[in-house]
């Protein structure tokens, strides 16, 4: 095969993750990344099911597992703050056999260990244009060829808004949700230990692990909502004005809240494509397939789908036209489920009503069932 340049744009999971299968394949690999540096942040992800297998394959998971974060149960509290159900350490996260589950961050950064020596990154920078030659123009001026291009640049990805179009032609509403992460000070005592206080509309999600802030996760319905995605101090004020009648700690968690220097605020909304790739450009991750946070299987479809396209180039020598096609095949039942898992998910963590546990033996199946509905196939 004659080595191809490839670019990624995004160096969070999918990104990386391919560029780790694309080097090993032989390729000639770039990510650009628009931070300075890696980003930080986020709330717990997991890795289920065939991700696990990917892992391994990887040979990350002995890696990855060091960062586990193991929660040892968890109590839902309805909206005066009264507990109507503790849930037991097997049902949360809804893990089994060698899932894991650990920070984003962490995760970003074994994978970037991983790539840093055989890809070359480049922070602090980001795809401004692309001619159809694949000559990229980049937004600190200079340009360069490439012979292929992925975008891996997550929900809002510059890649196909420049190449498929604009956002809202893929963005599916969930039902008006969104969502606030931070991690704030609190003087309850959590230590892995998680509390789902919800009432008509809203959840807040709240635990720590020793040594570290507590983290708290506001999910709440809001049709009509605006915001501005630049502007931290107004999306704290929603939250604010959200959450201002709910009981428990809620008042002290909003003060820290609005204290904390990392706040992360989004609408909950999934990316819908009927094709993830036009010519040599293709989307993968979050970019082409956002589940939703409520399914927790975005990380895990990256992976999937990162070891999968590359293994189609690899096996097609490098022949996008054929490759692009057949991971798609693959991979669409995949996505289908985990989304349709996101979307019945949602529904559930947050009361339209009276507050009811959802965590439990029917969720963990469909979790379990999404997480392995894919044959993995074997590369060379
Ligand atoms: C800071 C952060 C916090 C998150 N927190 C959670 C969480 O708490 N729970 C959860 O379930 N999921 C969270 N996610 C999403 C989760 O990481 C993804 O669902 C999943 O891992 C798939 O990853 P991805 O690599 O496809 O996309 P993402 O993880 O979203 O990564 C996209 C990457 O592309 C970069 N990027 C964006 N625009 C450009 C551009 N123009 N040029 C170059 N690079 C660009 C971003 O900075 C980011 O590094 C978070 C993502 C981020 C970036």
């Amino acid at each position: 095969m004659k080595i191809q340049r490839v670019l990624i744009s995004g160096a969070s999971i999918a990104g990386p993750a391919l560029g780790y299968w694309l080097q090993r394949y032989g390729f000639d690999v770039t990510i650009v990344e628009t931070s300075p540096s890696l980003r930080k942040g986020g709330y717990k992800i997991d890795v289920r099911g065939i991700a696990v297998e990917v892992l391994k394959k990887m040979e990350l998971y002995t890696e990855a597992y060091k960062h586990k974060i193991v929660m040892q149960g968890g109590t839902f509290l309805d909206e005066k703050g009264l507990t109507v159900h503790e849930i037991p350490p097997e049902h949360m996260g809804m893990h089994v056999g060698d899932d894991i589950e650990l920070w984003r961050e962490d995760l970003a950064k074994v994978l970037y260990d991983a790539t840093s020596n055989s890809c070359e990154y480049i922070f602090n920078n980001s795809i401004k244009s692309i001619k159809s030659n694949l000559l990229v123009e980049f937004t600190r001026g200079d340009s360069r060829q490439f012979d292929l291009l992925i975008g891996a640049d997550g929900i809002h990805s510059n890649v196909r808004s420049l190449v498929f179009g604009e956002e809202s032609l893929y963005s599916h509403n969930l039902g008006d949700y969104f969502v606030a992460i931070c991690s704030i000070e609190t003087e309850l005592q959590l230590d892995h230990h998680e509390m789902f206080y919800s009432k008509k509309d809203m959840l807040l999600n709240l635990y720590c692990v020793p040594g570290q802030k507590a983290k708290a996760l506001f999910v709440f319905r809001a049709p009509g909502l605006t915001y501005d995605y630049k502007d931290v101090k107004q999306q704290k004020e929603i939250v604010s004005s959200i959450y201002r009648d709910a009981e428990w700690e809620t008042p002290n968690i909003l003060k820290s809240m609005n204290l904390a220097s990392e706040f992360y605020f989004d609408e909950v909304k999934q990316i819908r494509m009927d094709k993830w790739f036009k010519d040599r450009v293709i989307v993968i991750g979050d970019a082409a397939y956002s589940p939703c946070l409520a399914s927790g299987q975005g990380t895990s479809m990256a992976l999937v789908g990162a070891y999968l396209l590359a293994g189609e180039l690899f096996l097609a020598n490098g022949d996008y036209a054929a490759a692009f096609p057949k991971y798609e095949k693959a991979m669409r039942p995949f996505v289908d489920m985990n989304q349709r898992l996101g979307e019945a998910i949602i529904e559930h963590m947050i009361p339209k009503g009276k507050v009811e546990p959802w965590l439990g033996d029917s969720i963990l199946d469909q979790i379990q069932s999404a997480a392995n509905c894919i044959p993995l196939k074997e590369y060379p």
